[in-house]
C-alpha cells in the first residue's frame, strides 16, 4: 500500500430536503458518479432538519469509505431546500416546511458540520444537476420544470443558474394563470401549480368523475370520487382508456400554458420535465408539445424548443446541491 492509498479522498455531500424525505448523495471533488446515496424520512422543525442532515452525512461518508476502500475527507456540503432561499443561504419561507421560517441554514450547517455550505432552492439544484450531468448538458439556455405535488423550476441562462437580484428567481409554480381558480397554499388563487402539478391532475380527474366522464378511473378508485388521484389517471391512460386520455390532454394544456409563458419571457432552447409526473413520458409530453405549439408566440416563426424528460430522476436534487457546492465554494 503506498501513500496515495491512505491519503483521504476529498468528497462533497449533497442533500435534498423534500416534503416526505431527506435525500443525500456523496460525490468526489470532480462531481462524477455518486459514491453512495441514502435517505431519511423528512424531519420536522429546524433542529430536526439539522440533526437529520448530520446523521445522513455520517452514513454517506461511511458509504463513501466502503465504495472507495480509502479514507475520505468532507470538503463541502450542498443543500436544496423547498422555498425561497436567499443568496446568503437563508430559507426565508417554505410553504411545506412548517416551523421553518427565516432559517439561516447555510450558517447553521457550517457551524454544525465545520465545512463550507451552499444552500439553494431544491428545484434550482435539480436543474443544475440536469444541466451538468443530465438531459440539459450542452444547453446554455434551458429550464428544468419539476412536476410533483407542486411545481418547481430552475432556469439556466448563458450556462449559469439564473438567481435574480435576491436569489429567488425560478418560482413559476406561483404564476397566477387563473385569478378565479382554486386556492393555493401560498394564499392566492389560480397559481400554475394548482393546475399543472400532480395535485392539479388529481383535481381535473375528480371533476371528470363528478361529471360522469371517468368510469374507469372511478373503478380504479374503488368507486370513491375522493380517491381519484393523479397516479390513477396515468395508469388508466396507459391502458388506452379514452376518458383518462381526455383528462391527460386537458392537464397537458395547463402544463403547456406555463411552459409557453416562460419561453415567451426567457427564449429557452430546451425544456426538461422532471418530478414524478415525468414518469408518464410521451403519454404526457406528446400532448404537452402539441399544446405548447398552439400557445407559444409565433410557433411557426421560431426555432423548435424540445420538451424532454429529465435524466437523473429523484437523485437530481441532492446531486445538484453537491454540484452547486462544488461550483460555488471553490472546493
Ligand atoms: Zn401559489
Amino acid at each position: 500500500m503506498n501513500d496515495s492509498d491512505t491519503e483521504p479522498v476529498r468528497v462533497v455531500c449533497g442533500f435534498d430536503l423534500g416534503g416526505t424525505k431527506l435525500g443525500g448523495i456523496v460525490v468526489d471533488a470532480a462531481g462524477l458518479d455518486p459514491l453512495h446515496e441514502d435517505r431519511l424520512p423528512s424531519p420536522t422543525g429546524l433542529d430536526g432538519v439539522l440533526d437529520a442532515i448530520t446523521d445522513l452525512r455520517d452514513s454517506l461518508l461511511k458509504g463513501a469509505v466502503e465504495a472507495l476502500g480509502r479514507p475520505v475527507e468532507l470538503a463541502a456540503v450542498g443543500l436544496g431546500a423547498p422555498g425561497l432561499v436567499d443568496r446568503s443561504g437563508t430559507l426565508r419561507f417554505g410553504a411545506n416546511l412548517p416551523g421553518v421560517v427565516d432559517a439561516p441554514l447555510a450558517d447553521l450547517l457550517r457551524e454544525r458540520l465545520g465545512v463550507p455550505v451552499a444552500v439553494d432552492n431544491d428545484a434550482t439544484c435539480a436543474a443544475w444537476a440536469e444541466h451538468e450531468r443530465g438531459a440539459a448538458v450542452g444547453a446554455n439556455h434551458s429550464m428544468t420544470i419539476t412536476l410533483g405535488t407542486g411545481i418547481g423550476a430552475g432556469i439556466t441562462v448563458k450556462g449559469e443558474i439564473l438567481r435574480g437580484a435576491h436569489g429567488f428567481a425560478g418560482e413559476p409554480g406561483h404564476m397566477v394563470v387563473d385569478p378565479h381558480g382554486p386556492r393555493c397554499p401560498c394564499g392566492r388563487r389560480g397559481c400554475w401549480e394548482r393546475f399543472g402539478s400532480g395535485s392539479g391532475l388529481g383535481r381535473l380527474a375528480r371533476e371528470a368523475a363528478e361529471s360522469g366522464n371517468a368510469s374507469r378511473l372511478l373503478e380504479l378508485a374503488g368507486g370513491e370520487i375522493g380517491e381519484v388521484k393523479g397516479e390513477l389517471v396515468t395508469r388508466a391512460a396507459a391502458e388506452g382508456d379514452e376518458e383518462a386520455l381526455a383528462v391527460i390532454r386537458e392537464f397537458a394544456w395547463w402544463v403547456a400554458l406555463g411552459i409557453a409563458n416562460l419561453v415567451n419571457v426567457l427564449d429557452s432552447e430546451l425544456v426538461v420535465i422532471g418530478g414524478g409526473l415525468a414518469d408518464a413520458g410521451d403519454l404526457l409530453l406528446d400532448p404537452v408539445r402539441s399544446a405548447y405549439r398552439d400557445l407559444v408566440l409565433g410557433a411557426d416563426h421560431r426555432d423548435e424548443v424540445p420538451i424532454v424528460v429529465a435524466k437523473l430522476g429523484s437523485r437530481a436534487g441532492a446531486w445538484g446541491a453537491a454540484l452547486l457546492a462544488l461550483a460555488r465554494l471553490e472546493v
